[in-house]
Formats: C-alpha cells, sequence, structure tokens
C-alpha cells in the first residue's frame, strides 16, 4: 500500500496552523494520520490537541449527504431551482433587500468571494454578513478608524520579540493554542519579557504572566486611555511619528485626561489596585518593543470598536507600530474570518478591503465584475439581519457553514426570525444541528478534508486548505452551490468557474484592479496563478502586489496608512462600561467564553469522543463564597436566569471567577445538552459602530436546582430522554453516554421511560440486575440482553463522580458476562483498574488522579509529570493545567 501526504490547514481557529495529512491508498476505512507541518510559519510542525484530533472528526454519522427541500430527498437541480424560483420571486416582488447571506469564517475565501459577487453585485443586495460579525467586527472598524483600513500590522514573530507583551481579552492558551505556545517559549528563552493579562477571570492564560489586571467587566478601554496619558507624562511619546504620520492627537490626548485623569480615578473604574495599575504604566514606559494583542474579550462589547482605538491610540502615540516586536494585534477566532474580510463578506464592506462609501468604489467593483445590479449602500450587520426577518423584511436567507440559533444572541428571537422567514436555506455538512432543525432547504456541503480552497490566518498569511477525500454522497463544494443558483438566477457568464482557482485568480486580480497602492489589499501577484500553482501555494502573508512574490511580513514600516492623506487617526475615547449593569434582580454578571478542547459550537470536536473528556458537560464557574450563600454545591445543577431566558449548567467552583460574577462557555447546543445554550441569556445589544454583539456580558440570577436525582445512562443504542429535566450527551466510541438530572422521586417512572424507548427486543432475553442503598438512596440497574450490557443508569441523590469510560467500555464486551462483571458494573469500581478522575491531558488521556498520585511519589515538576506519564509531552495544550497541580514552592525549586 502506498500513501500520499498532502499539506493543508487546521479549521478550528485563527492561528491557521499548517498540517500534514498521510492518505493511505486503497483502504478506505483507514484515518489517516494527521501531523503538523514543519514548514508552515504559523506552527512549524506543532498542533494543539483539537488539530491533533482532526481525523477523529473525519467519520461523522451525522453528515448530510443528499439535498433535502421541505424534508425530503431530492436531486441538486430540484433543490438549486426552487431556491433559485424564490429569490427571483422575492427580489421581484419586494426588492433585492429581501434576500440575505449568513455566512461563516469557517468557510473558504472562494466561497465566500461568490457570495459576495452574487449578491452585492448581481442580485443588489448588500445583505451579506457572517458569524465573523459575531468575532471581530469590532477590530475591523477599530482598524478602519485608525489606519483607514482594516490592516493587521504585526506578525506571529512580533509576539515573540516583543519585551512587552499585553493580552487582552484572550484566554489564548485554550483559544489559540499554539501562537501561546509560541509565547511561553519566548517567555522561556528570556524571562525579562514581561506579560500582563488583562481580564476579569484568572484564565490558563495567566500561567505565563508576569501580572494578571482583573479588571471589572468591560472596563478594558480605560486602561489604554491612561496608558496614553501617561506616556505624556512620562516623555515617551512619539513627537516626530505623531507630527509626521497622524491626526488627531491632541484631541484623543484631551479626552483621555479627562476620562481617566489620576491614577486613582482609572484604577477605580477598571476595579484594580492602582499599585497593579502603576506597574503596569511602569513596564509600558520603559518598553518601546510592546504589543497588545486581543481578541473577543475586546471585540464583544457595546465599547468594542472605542476599545480597540484605545489600544492603538496609546501604539500610535508611542511611535510602537510598523517596528519589529510591537503594535496592536487583534487576533480572529475562526480560521477564515481574515478570507472573509479580504472578500467583503461582512454588510458594511463591499469587496477586496473597498467600502460603499470609498470614493469611486462601486464603479469600480461594478466595472470589474460587470455587474448588473450593483448594491448601493451597506446592508444588515448580523443583529439586525435576524430582526428584519423577524420583521418580515427579510423573506429568504442562506445560512452557510454557521449555527446562528446557538451562537447569535438571543435565542428565542433567532427562532422566531427564522421561523417567519419565507425560506431558509442551510448548506452544511451535518444533518442535525440547531439550525438545520429550522430550515427549509438544506444543501449538502463538503468540509474540511474535502473542502479546497485558501484561508487566511490572523497574520494576514493566505495558505491552502487542500482536498483530501473525496465528497461523500452528494455533498458539494459552497461555491459550486452558489454558482448553481447564480446561473439559475439567468447570471451564467459570471458564474461559470470551473474549478477553484479561477475563482482565487478573479479575486486576486480585483484586488489589484485600479489599485495603485491606493489600497492595502493587493494580491495581484496570484491573479494569472495557472492551476499547478495555485495547487502548489506556499503560505505568504499579503499584500502580494505584482513583483512581490514574497509578500509582506509586517505593515506600515513606512509610517504610510490608507487614509486619504495618508496618515493615522487617533480616536478620542470615553470609556463605557457594559451596558446593562448588575441590579438586585439580576445580581450577577454572565461573562462566556470557550473551553480547551471545542470548537465553536461544537458540530465538529463534538464527534470526538478523546476531546469531551476534557470538559463532558456544560457548566458555569461560581465563586465559593456566591456558591455557599446561595446553597450551590461543586457539580450539582444550577439555573442561570436572564430577563431573556434560563439555561441549566453544572457548578464548578471556581476562585478564576469574582464574586458576583459568573462564567459560561458558549459550545453545547440541544444537540448535545436539552437545556445548556447560554446564548439564551444573552441581550442582542451591540456596539453602534461594529454591530458586533456583546456577547460577553449578561446580567442574570443563579437558582440552585432542588428536589432533583442526579443519573448517569449508559446505553448500546441512542435514547431520548424528554422525561429528563436536564441531560447532556458526552461522545463516546463504544456507545451512549449521557449524564441526566430528573425530578426527585421520578426515578421509576424515567427509567421506565427511557427503557420503553429502547427498540424492540421481545426476542432477547433479558435482565434486570440491580442494587439500591435506602441509606445513600442510590440506585443502580443494569439492563443485560442476551448476557451482553445493554443499558445502565446509576441514580444518586448528590453529583457523584463515577468512572464513566470503565462503565461505557462494558458496553463493548462481546463475551458473556460474568458473575464477576456484573458485580463490578453494579458497584462501578473495578478492583484492577486505576481510577484516572478527570481527563487533563486529552492527547495521553492522562487523569487528575493519576497526576495527584504521581505527585505525592515525589514528582516535583511538569517535565518530570511528562516523563513518567506521557502528558503534556504531545500537542502541550494542557501544560497550563498540569502546572496548576504542582505546589508551589516545589515547582520553583525545580
Ligand atoms: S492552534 Fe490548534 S486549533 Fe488553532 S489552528 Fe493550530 S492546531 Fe488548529
Amino acid at each position: 500500500m502506498t500513501a500520499t501526504s498532502k499539506k493543508t490547514t487546521c479549521p478550528y481557529c485563527g492561528v491557521g496552523c499548517g498540517v500534514n495529512v498521510t492518505i493511505p491508498h486503497s483502504v478506505d476505512d483507514i484515518v489517516p494520520p494527521v501531523s503538523g507541518d514543519l514548514e508552515h510559519p504559523a506552527n512549524f510542525g506543532r498542533l494543539c490537541v483539537k488539530g491533533s484530533s482532526l481525523a477523529q472528526t473525519l467519520r461523522s454519522d451525522d453528515r448530510l449527504l443528499t439535498p433535502m427541500v421541505a424534508g425530503q430527498a431530492v436531486s441538486w437541480n430540484e433543490a438549486v431551482e426552487t431556491v433559485a424560483d424564490k429569490i427571483a420571486q422575492v427580489v421581484k416582488d419586494h426588492g433585492p433587500d429581501a434576500f440575505a447571506f449568513y455566512l461563516s469564517g469557517q468557510i473558504l475565501t472562494e466561497d465566500y468571494y461568490v457570495a459576495n459577487k452574487l449578491a452585492k453585485g448581481f442580485i443588489g443586495t448588500a445583505n451579506v454578513d457572517t458569524n465573523s460579525r459575531l468575532c471581530m467586527a469590532s477590530a475591523v472598524v477599530g482598524y478602519k478608524r485608525a489606519f483607514g483600513s482594516d490592516t493587521v500590522p504585526c506578525n506571529y514573530e512580533d509576539l515573540e520579540r516583543c519585551d512587552l507583551l499585553i493580552m487582552v481579552g484572550s484566554n489564548a492558551a485554550w483559544t489559540h493554542p499554539i501562537l501561546y505556545q509560541r509565547i511561553a517559549a519566548a517567555k522561556k528563552q528570556r524571562p525579562e519579557m514581561k506579560i500582563v493579562v488583562i481580564d476579569p477571570r484568572e484564565t490558563a492564560t495567566c500561567d505565563i504572566a508576569d501580572m494578571h489586571l482583573a479588571i471589572k467587566p468591560g472596563s478594558d478601554a480605560a486602561v489604554f486611555s491612561y496608558l496614553l496619558q501617561c506616556s505624556a507624562q512620562a516623555g515617551i511619546l512619539d513627537e516626530g511619528f505623531i507630527a509626521n504620520h497622524t491626526n488627531g492627537f491632541d484631541e484623543a490626548f484631551a479626552q483621555a485626561k479627562s476620562s481617566t485623569p489620576t491614577l486613582s480615578s482609572a484604577a477605580a473604574f477598571c476595579g484594580v489596585s492602582e499599585q497593579d495599575l502603576n506597574r503596569l504604566v511602569g513596564w509600558w514606559n520603559d518598553t518601546p518593543k510592546t504589543v497588545t494583542f486581543y481578541s473577543q474579550g475586546v471585540n464583544q462589547s457595546s465599547s468594542g470598536v472605542d476599545k480597540c482605538n484605545a489600544i492603538i491610540n496609546c501604539h500610535l502615540a508611542t511611535g510602537r507600530i510598523g517596528v519589529e516586536g510591537a503594535g496592536p494585534f487583534s487576533i480572529t477566532g475562526q480560521p477564515n474570518a481574515m478570507g472573509g474580510r479580504e472578500v467583503g463578506g461582512l454588510a458594511n464592506q463591499l469587496a477586496a478591503h473597498m467600502d460603499f462609501a470609498t470614493p469611486g468604489a462601486q464603479e469600480l467593483v461594478q466595472r470589474f465584475w460587470q455587474a448588473p445590479n450593483m448594491a448601493t449602500e451597506n446592508g444588515l450587520k448580523a443583529v439586525d439581519l435576524f430582526q428584519a426577518m423577524e420583521e418580515g423584511k427579510v423573506k429568504v436567507v442562506w445560512i452557510m457553514s454557521t449555527n446562528p440559533m446557538v451562537s447569535l444572541p438571543d435565542t428565542a428571537q433567532v427562532r422566531r426570525a427564522l421561523e417567519k422567514c419565507e425560506l431558509v436555506i442551510v448548506s452544511d455538512c451535518k444533518a442535525h444541528t440547531d439550525t438545520t432543525a429550522m430550515a427549509d432547504v438544506l444543501f449538502p456541503a463538503t468540509g474540511w478534508s474535502e473542502k479546497d480552497g485558501t484561508v487566511t490566518n490572523s497574520e494576514r498569511r493566505i495558505s491552502r486548505q487542500r482536498g483530501l477525500l473525496p465528497a461523500p454522497g452528494e455533498a458539494k463544494h459552497d461555491w459550486w452551490a452558489i454558482c448553481e443558483v447564480a446561473k439559475s438566477l439567468g447570471f451564467q457568464s459570471a458564474f461559470s468557474y470551473r474549478n477553484v482557482h479561477e475563482i482565487f485568480n478573479e479575486h486576486a486580480a480585483l484586488s489589484a484592479f485600479e489599485n495603485n497602492g491606493r489600497r492595502d489589499f493587493d494580491i495581484g501577484h496570484f491573479s494569472q496563478m495557472t492551476k499547478e500553482e495555485y495547487d502548489a501555494l506556499v503560505p505568504v502573508q499579503w499584500p502580494v502586489p505584482k513583483g512581490r512574490p514574497e509578500g509582506t511580513k509586517r505593515m506600515f514600516e513606512d509610517g504610510r496608512f490608507f487614509t486619504s492623506d495618508g496618515r493615522a487617526r487617533f480616536v478620542a475615547i470615553s470609556p463605557s462600561l457594559p451596558q446593562h449593569q448588575a441590579s438586585p434582580a439580576w445580581p450577577f454578571t454572565l461573562n462566556t467564553g470557550r473551553v480547551r478542547d471545542q470548537w465553536h459550537t461544537m458540530t465538529r470536536t463534538g464527534d470526538a469522543a478523546s476531546l469531551a473528556k476534557h470538559t463532558a458537560q456544560p457548566y458555569v464557574e461560581i465563586h465559593p463564597k456566591d456558591a455557599k450563600r446561595l446553597g450551590i454545591e461543586d457539580k450539582s445543577l444550577v439555573r442561570l436566569v436572564s430577563p431573556l431566558g434560563q439555561v441549566l449548567l453544572k457548578a464548578k467552583l471556581s476562585r478564576a471567577v469574582a464574586p458576583d460574577n459568573v462564567f459560561a462557555p458558549i459550545h453545547w447546543t440541544q444537540q448535545f445538552a436539552n437545556a445548556s445554550v447560554v446564548s439564551n441569556l444573552i441581550p442582542q445589544v451591540v456596539d453602534p459602530l461594529s454591530g458586533q454583539p456583546e456577547s460577553k456580558h449578561a446580567q442574570v440570577r443563579l437558582e440552585a436546582v432542588a428536589d432533583i436525582s442526579y443519573g448517569l445512562v449508559i446505553s448500546a443504542v441512542p435514547l431520548t430522554l424528554s422525561d429528563c429535566l436536564y441531560w447532556c450527551q458526552v461522545p463516546s466510541e463504544q456507545g451512549y453516554h449521557y449524564e441526566v438530572v430528573w425530578p426527585k422521586g421520578q426515578t421509576q417512572a424515567t427509567l421506565k421511560a427511557m427503557d420503553l424507548k429502547l427498540p424492540d427486543q421481545s426476542h432477547d432475553v433479558a435482565e434486570w440486575l440491580e442494587y439500591s442503598n435506602p441509606v445513600t438512596q442510590q440506585i443502580r440497574l443494569a439492563k443485560v440482553v442476551n448476557q451482553r450490557l445493554s443499558l445502565l443508569v446509576y441514580a444518586h441523590p448528590q453529583p457523584e463522580s463515577i468512572m464513566a469510560d470503565w462503565l461505557i467500555s462494558q458496553l463493548a464486551i462481546n463475551t458473556t458476562l460474568s458473575m464477576q462483571d456484573r458485580l463490578a458494573i453494579l458497584v462501578g469500581t473495578p478492583a484492577n483498574i486505576e481510577e484516572k478522575g478527570e481527563i487533563i491531558c486529552s492527547c495521553f488521556q492522562v487523569g487528575s488522579k493519576q497526576i495527584e498520585k504521581a505527585i505525592a511519589s515525589g514528582v516535583c515538576s511538569v517535565d518530570e509529570l511528562g516523563g513518567k506519564l506521557k502528558c503534556g509531552t504531545n500537542c502541550g495544550s494542557c501544560l497550563p493545567e498540569l502546572k496548576r497541580f504542582i505546589p508551589l514552592n516545589t515547582e520553583l525549586a525545580v
């Protein structure tokens, strides 16, 4: 058997790591080995735990394989005609703005390009928005206000070469792990490099920080407002740069002085000690090579754009931009959020980094596309778009590769909008998501490993994401489906691409069209590539204009910006707090975010059983003081209620959150848990300039859920658990694992309902094993069918730690269960198997109990733990957590 190795990119985050995939020939069912690409400049061979587990997501049982219209499988022709007919009808009857695309940072640049071209040039609407609106729209507007263009100035090397790294609103250790590891390695090599984490929560990223500034939620802008005026006091303003390359310093500086006049006022606004804030000021003043690295914690805010400009102001004032190891660096969440920005995949962009308001831009794009129906003004941003849908103004929406029923704020509103919309088209590779459940038409899409095209990572680096495997069933590329609909609408010649390479060339040509250095985004060098050259494209940072094939490492080195006068603009900022503040009725501030091993709404990572082991259930972090006051125990079920809705989550007591604050991850959908979609709680408050929702902030109250029983259910077949108050399905390779809660006293009824929903087994020999303890109120039931375990239920009045992995492995045992096996199943603790505890290292499945045991036996450093248990020696994603197991003095002594 021979094998081919192909280079592609990881689809999980904006770091954009290169991946090598070895595809065995002729053996269809072998999972291709995945490894980091040693030559890719984003990761140099490393992959985090999500990237390392890519192969596990390739064999999903839940692929959407045929086009569906009204729940019936149809041919592609029929589905395309249904969609095109309806679009034509609503455009004729209600105008082009009755149609909208809602896209995703997950699709490839070429998919984005044709969607944008169809809507803005041919249908005539700018209603093309994307889930990237939820991720970095504020950063885009911040850059545009300051630079006249959406230009990320820095690169990943700057993160390693700076002397001060300020990480704001970013838990990079979990969300951008390979970047975090590059930073951690740089810090290890140069311990004098200072790292400051600004975040209301103590995250894993704080592990490498010299200081964690635990600010009041949303108060970030005041830190930078204060830094700006301190720069003047310290005499570190770059007067030459300000005079020759910027406008508006005086107004911005005056505003900073008036907003944060003193150390005490700034510290009070941010809720931090004067000493800590002063320490940051000292480091800022002393360190020309400073990078400020920011992400969703800054962007997802009702004043996100202002926060971005408060950061950029500081860099402009001190000339810390356009030089090695310095700059304001926004990091994107999704793998191709940047590619979407490049083609105009946001409703307030036109194309190729041009805006509707840019003089001459509409005519330029119209000429280039030979477009018959050019949109003339901005379209609807994500939240406005779904509100317009509910109001009946948008009548057809085409949602592509995203799950707005989970990711947009206020799920109930999104549901109402999709119910009201006359035609909801969803393109996805998965058959069952919370959003596909709302669709009238489903288009089966190719997914990672099948899709072919380009993506751009957070440092402007364009890489190929290559097709590795054939598309299953009738799944097609998104660009192909868009072009088929476009042709059916009568736009044959403009959408007659034969392959993805032709689309990329056209995109490159548009970027260079009448550009002459006036626009930042220029990849004209690629406009006449052959297919072979496109297939062999190596990662490169744009701009790549004609004659500069090596691309551009860093922007603004010449101090020239893309404003009309070539000068950067300071923006006067008044720091403000989130729109909704705590009140007696809603006393807790909810912060949202991600867990280490999951991605977005789990549509792909949710298939990987190993990734579910680190964090199996949706949870809420609560400070122990608050938990005690409210009678909430660790791991117990908690109800979070906001004015919009409620969710059920498992309590995780933690001092990482401040009192009166809670944190919940966003990943769980109704496919994985019945009552844990955190967006239910989030109001549709947006930044007025970027339209980005304030998704990191909601006011809630907490309620301990009383009179309940906790259960673990393991089954050989999927169960419907509608009788349970709460259920969460934990992915498993051997069977089905559910964590459940039901009302106290209804254990027998719930179990009966579960059994009734099992497939008919009347011809089989079934027996029940039972154990109950009236003192502890534990009940354990096992159903053995034909001598093999079929269903197992543990019920207990309090949350308990149970060796679920071992129990579920019993489903896979082929031999007749012995008496000893049966006893062990009821006891739940086999004598000869070591209990692992909570999984910390996903790569080697090393658990907390094993780590504690190793430390008790004398292991006293992370390196020694790796030597003994292998934990932390592969992807390194668990290193911050491993470090927390090491007693402080021991680690320091090593
Ligand atoms: S950091 Fe991890 S998730 Fe992000 S691109 Fe790299 S391997 Fe993928």
